[in-house]
């Protein structure tokens, strides 16, 4: 076995261990000289690759295009908006200067006092404020909308307790910024992406997640609504792993966006703006994952089988890559990222356990006398279950189980989700069920006073007012006022 697996941390003994170690040893990322800020390696950007394509893909089939905009941010910029100030100052991270000069003793180098920026500038925490300010030189007529862009970039949030992936200080991610006519518009928009949202968690990721809306209290500094995608990890906390903002008129009217609708009234433009980051890649590792490694989804592995040839000598190893290349070809061809490891630096034992590591869904393992056979021996990462079966319709056969992985993985993840999710009346109960993890589907009150009550004394927050399931109303589990509907609380990441 491959030292790094002995190595690995048993998720019943430390998940939170399990994790880190996972992210580690799969070769996913590593911590950086940089407190927060984590270096994502190769094998960990190309399942955020992925991630990107499939993500650019669809807002792309629904109209959006990409564009790019300054990393620095005049600090003005960002009081504009009062309640999106209030939200993202306390982890703004603040460009003072613009030189450095050699100390007088000789120490090193220190920052120019000469050099000090006239305004200081912040590194982007989201770019709400440099893209308003953008748009009301682009929008001036309804003619010119709606604006549907979308940007690709990293943004610094001077976070406090970092883990990586999960919650960094600088992380990458996309954001949406729309501009709309009509209220209505800009709805239907939000609503859009945030099914784009979960389309994609549950179809890509093979994360099931529920759709709702955020309590005020959890709601995107500057927004009116924040919509969200929520999932459950295997330990049962929540993570929220897409938001979607209603953002009304708030930032047109802090960057006075106005355009002229067809009467010839000057009207406020409309907005929102949506985000999913590298958290992704967290959700992804804590919601498959096992103490043997990572387990991908197939539609996001970088690499989706991979074989692996036990051969004896050179000429057994010739026989076998001579009966693997048409296999190799075919699968390439139905799509299949496929890689014939014949390295001869490692030992077949060895690259099994570092393929179980890195979470490859399908291993077929072929040798001499296989090829004698007609046969094949495979693995499936999802249950390490193994099986022999014939090379002939190998490739198709390969491309039929990564679909059964693919849909396993989610079946098991909703499995696990609907197990651990219970609905309670009482705050006695509810505080007793809390400890052992899940959702908890409660009523409450709808105050910001109520839940902040319950976060204290139970670390238990609100993670959404989900649109589908139950919508009888009743009354809170904590003041008996009237409740809406029940409300999904969990502790989370
Ligand atoms: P927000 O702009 O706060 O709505 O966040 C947009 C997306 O980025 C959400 O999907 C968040 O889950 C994610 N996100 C927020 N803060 C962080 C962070 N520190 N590290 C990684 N992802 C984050």
């Amino acid at each position: 076995m491959a030292k790094e697996l002995k190595d690995l941390t048993k998720r019943s003994e430390n998940y939170s261990q399990w994790y880190n170690d996972l992210v580690v040893k799969a070769d996913l990322a590593e911590q950086s000289a940089v407190r927060g800020c984590m270096v994502i390696k190769p094998y960990g950007y190309a399942i955020w690759e992925k991630m990107q394509q499939e993500l650019d893909r669809m807002f792309k089939e629904t109209g959006h295009q990409n564009a790019y905009f300054p990393l620095l941010i005049p600090k003005s910029f960002l009081s504009r908006e009062a309640d999106h100030v209030e939200g993202f100052a306390k982890e703004c991270a603040v460009v003072t200067h613009y030189r450095l000069k050699n100390a007088e003793d000789g120490s090193g180098v220190v920052v120019d006092p000469a050099a000090r920026l006239e305004e200081e500038l912040i590194i982007r925490p989201t770019s709400e404020t440099i893209i308003w300010n953008t748009y009301r030189n682009w929008i001036h007529s309804y003619r010119d909308l709606p604006i549907l862009i979308n940007q690709w970039a990293n943004v610094m949030r001077w976070e406090m307790r970092t883990r990586m992936f999960l919650r960094t200080a600088e992380f990458l991610w996309q954001e949406g910024h729309t501009a709309h006519a009509t209220e209505q518009e800009a709805w239907e928009e939000a609503r859009r992406m945030l099914d784009i949202y979960a389309e994609f968690a549950e179809k890509y990721m093979a994360v099931p997640v529920i759709k709702g809306v955020k309590s005020a209290n959890e709601r995107f500094a500057g927004a009116i609504e924040t919509l969200c995608i929520e999932a459950m990890m295997q330990d049962g906390k929540a993570l929220q792993a897409g938001t979607s903002h209603f953002l009304g008129q708030n930032f047109a009217k802090a960057f006075d966006v106005t355009y002229v609708n067809k009467n010839n009234q000057p009207e406020y433009v409309w907005a929102t703006s949506w985000g999913v980051s590298t958290r992704l890649m967290g959700a992804l590792i804590m919601t498959h994952s096992d103490d043997n490694g990572l387990v991908l989804p197939p539609h996001l592995a970088p690499i989706q089988v991979v074989i692996v040839p036990i051969y004896k000598n050179d000429d057994q190893k010739s026989v076998i890559a001579d009966a693997v290349a048409p296999i190799v070809k075919e699968l390439r061809a139905m799509g299949v990222s496929v890689k014939f490891d014949d390295a001869d630096n490692k030992r077949p034992g060895f690259k099994f356990a570092d393929y179980e590591l890195k979470g490859v869904p399908v291993r077929l393992a072929i040798g001499a006398r296989d090829i004698e056979n007609g046969t094949v021996e495979v693995m499936r990462r999802d249950t390490l279950e193994k099986h022999e079966t014939s090379l002939e319709g190998i490739a198709q056969y390969c491309k039929d189980l990564l679909e059964d992985i693919q849909n396993n993985i989610f079946k098991k993840a909703l499995d696990h989700r609907a197990s651990l999710t219970r609905t309670v009346d009482t705050y006695e109960e509810f505080k007793e069920e809390i400890e052992k993890g899940g959702f908890i589907l409660a009523h409450w009150d709808g105050t910001t006073e109520t839940e902040e009550k319950i976060k204290e004394e139970t670390k238990a927050t609100i993670r959404c007012i989900p649109f589908e399931g139950d919508k009888t109303p009743g009354v809170c589990m904590v003041t008996g006022k009237p409740s809406a509907q029940r409300v999904i609380f969990a502790r989370n990441y």
